[in-house]
């Protein structure tokens, strides 16, 4: 490619979807910074986004596949890889079956152009019971509350953050995460615009973050009583008479039992549990139903808890009673330009089901066709038929990332086989017997699939390779349809691959024209595929073509009144990405319950409350709660690698309040030993004012120093694992989540603290 050129792109780390503005000597990045004219982000850009340049020179990133022998890994062909492959999981499909092989999905498949078109493929093709992802230590509490509510887990309210005057944040911290389950750049641009608007926000959390002190108002709350305080929001809105339900108003089943749930849970009886004055409490209420345009939103915390389905759940509810739900500046629903299950106005659908099997050794329901994660190492330690023998790994590491984390370590050397799709030989990956490296960053394609369901604008953006693969390098639609091909008992081979992506590409358009009512209805399916084939093109943008072209705003593949429509070319021509508008009011069209109602009261979310949330009333606080929290600097457990990134003060620590300390025998600095019922961890002491008392923090995808990983710098700034102190017993009950935040722990000095 052409030397000193500047190539645009998504930056393709977190859920906020910067433009990117890269520049190239040939094919090294010589500058990162902001694209200006990015129509989503405006040139913003955070420490990690810039980092990409050291993440593509990162000596540690695998370049070519790796077999282990033993305890010692080779280099190998893409050939000799898949063939070792296809020779490691046929022997345990021969052996024990199709459950036998588990399939593991990482957090950067969300962000994974080639991930989110063939993973379900991959999926499909093991056809196993068995499959995990991050989502179960994440954010499937709120998939299952809105799936419930609205009839489709896709369909997550958007708080309208550029139009609201008032906005409640619970369990997030968006100045250093930039926002999730809401894509928007720049959330401290935009956190700090609502203020200069004269709008204001509030933030509850158990610690004073960056975006609590930018805040209105910082209201403590003890972690995983979320679901309280917002019962009791619910309860004043009742209570004085200030509940009107705007763009639901006809649509709502459920109202008198949501006001039936929330009798006990008045201001001052849930005081004692939440820590919020009850006067807080009334006043938030007052201030979300009197402000014209005002939302909730909860993230990581209020899903990572022990009422995460009741805390996602109960958001919105505190939406739908102030009427905000639906309306501009409130809560909103995206219609994304590639379409999807709600894209069409239909207003009715089967609605959403959860636990339509269980788990094989604990009985845990499925959600999403996933099983929690926290329940993998039962499955592969548990003998009996179905009893996990193999595990394929697609960028994750959840040795890092999931409860019980020191078990999974232990049970993941006992596989058969396992194959991971990563660039790094990390903790989890150091148990694999093959490793297949995705390209470096900039040789892949990028069209955020899943984020833009979660925009708070409607925009579509897409970034071609900006550089060549090396010569060592394959696509990453050939590495997933070949590992595809595999498991569908297809053979290796790049052929094999191809026939796969051909026929991933002929079900798909096969599917639109024969939807009916659909802008390609009974059009010739070949003349489709050969058209989005032309120039030899292949892989996923062909996919995204057809996506984007048969979408709410597509060209229809040139039907008559959507000529200017989108299409893959149409982004091409436009490499700041094209902007489609706010979001608009789509009720009731965007519902799929069999009700074409809002659900304000599902059946399985009451009665989870009853059962375990209403008892909590009367249970004593006491003792210390663990909670995470989240750096501006890290992504998970993947980005430690970089110098960068790491380099300075050590921010893997144990977080405690001055009262905390002292009681403890605490001093910033000493080492303290933290205990959880799962396990126990050391770690360095702050000591922080901005902690809650009675409430400890340490961040988590930290402890890179197992033996057999292969990231000299994140080994240099180890840290300490937070996952050895999570319980996999104890999980959300319907989601299956992870309890991440409140976890009981004992504290102690291992140095005594000196006077
Ligand atoms: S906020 Fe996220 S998307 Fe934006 S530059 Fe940082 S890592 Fe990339």
């Amino acid at each position: 490619m052409a030397a000193t050129r500047i190539a645009y792109r998504t930056c393709p780390l977190c859920e906020a979807t910067c433009g990117l503005e890269i520049h190239l000597d040939g094919d090294d990045i010589t500058l990162i910074r902001g694209d200006k004219d990015d129509v989503f982000s405006r040139g913003f850009v955070c420490p990690k986004g810039t980092a990409l340049k050291a993440l593509e020179a990162d000596p540690d990133r695998l370049r070519r596949p790796l077999v282990r022998q033993g305890d010692t890994w080779h280099e190998v062909s893409w050939d000799d890889a898949f063939a070792e492959v296809e020779r490691g999981l046929q022997a345990v499909f021969d052996a024990h079956g199709r459950d036998a092989v588990a399939v593991y999905m990482g957090n950067p498949n969300a962000h994974n152009l080639a991930g989110m078109v063939y993973n379900r493929v991959l999926n499909q093709g093991v056809g196993t019971t068995n499959v995990f992802s991050a989502s179960t230590v994440d954010q499937m509490p709120k998939h299952v509350s809105a799936g419930l509510m609205f009839g489709s887990p896709i369909s997550v309210p958007l708080a309208d953050i550029d139009r609201t005057d008032y906005l409640l944040i619970l369990g997030a911290n968006p100045f250093a995460s930039n926002g999730s389950l809401m894509t928007a750049p720049d959330m401290p641009g935009r956190l700090r615009a609502l203020r200069a608007r004269g709008g204001r926000f509030v933030v509850v959390d158990p610690r004073r973050t960056k975006t609590a002190e930018e805040a209105d108002e910082h209201v403590p709350i003890r972690p995983g009583t979320d679901a309280h305080f917002l019962l009791a929001l619910v309860n004043v809105l009742v209570d004085e008479g200030l509940v009107h339900l705007g763009h639901a108003e006809g649509l709502v089943n459920g109202y008198d039992e949501v006001v039936r749930l929330a009798d006990g849970f008045t201001p001052d009886a849930v005081a004692p549990v939440t820590g919020v004055p009850a006067e807080t409490t009334r006043r938030i209420a007052r201030d979300l139903a009197g402000t014209e345009r005002a939302a909730v939103y909860g993230r990581i915390g209020t899903c990572t808890q022990e009422f995460g389905s009741l805390a996602s759940w109960l958001v919105d509810v505190v939406n739908v009673l102030a009427g905000n739900l639906d309306r501009d500046g409130g809560a909103m629903f995206a219609r994304p330009a590639i379409g999807g299950a709600t894209a069409e106005d239909t207003g009715k659908g089967r609605g959403f089901r959860l636990g339509r099997r269980t788990s094989r050794v604990r009985g845990l329901p499925e959600a999403l066709g996933e099983l929690p994660v926290a329940t993998l190492a039962d499955e592969i330690e548990t003998p009996g038929d179905g009893q996990v023998h193999a595990l394929i790994c697609l960028s994750g590491n959840p040795v890092c990332s999931t409860p019980d984390a020191g078990r999974l370590d232990r049970v993941l050397a006992g596989l058969d086989f396992m194959v991971a799709l990563d660039i790094y030989r990390n903790e989890t990956t150091r148990h694999a017997n093959v490793i297949l490296p995705a390209p470096r960053v900039l040789a892949k394609s990028h069209y955020d699939m899943a984020l833009y369901n979660l925009a708070i604008r409607t925009v579509a953006n897409y970034s071609p390779p900006a550089v060549e693969l090396g010569p060592d390098e394959i696509p990453e639609w050939e590495i997933m349809c070949r590992l595809a091909a595999i498991v569908a008992g297809q053979g290796s081979s790049h052929e094999a691959g191809v026939a796969v992506d051909d026929f991933v590409l002929s079900t798909l358009v096969s599917g639109a024209v024969g939807r009916k009512g659909g802008v390609v209805e009974g059009r010739d399916a070949a003349e489709l595929v050969a058209e989005l084939s032309r120039n030899g093109r292949r892989g996923p943008e062909r996919v995204l073509d057809l996506m984007l072209r048969t979408g709410p705003y597509g060209d229809g593949f040139g039907a008559p009144g959507h000529e200017d429509g989108l299409s893959l070319a149409v982004l091409e021509a436009n490499p700041h990405g094209v902007d489609l508008g706010p979001l608009q009011p789509r009720l009731p069209g965007v519902l799929r319950t069999p009700s074409g109602r809002i659900e304000l009261a599902p059946p399985e979310l009451v009665a989870d409350a009853e059962a375990r949330l209403v008892p909590t009333l009367a249970r004593p606080v006491d003792g210390l709660r663990l909670i995470g929290r989240r750096d501006l600097r890290s992504n998970n457990s993947w980005m430690h690698n970089l110098e960068v990134l790491v380099k300075g003060k050590a921010r893997c620590t144990l977080l405690v309040h001055p009262d905390d300390a002292a009681r403890l025998g605490l001093a910033d600095g000493d080492p303290a030993r933290v205990r959880s019922a799962a396990g126990e961890v050391q770690a360095p002491v702050e000591v922080t004012d901005t902690m809650m008392p009675g409430v400890v923090s340490l961040p988590h995808g930290w402890g890179h120093d197992a033996d057999g990983a292969a990231m000299e710098t994140a080994a240099a700034h180890a840290g300490v694992n937070s996952n050895v102190l999570t319980d996999g017993s104890v999980l959300d009950a319907l989601s299956g989540n992870a309890i991440l935040n409140g976890i009981p722990v004992e504290v102690e000095a291992l140095v005594p603290a000196t006077a």
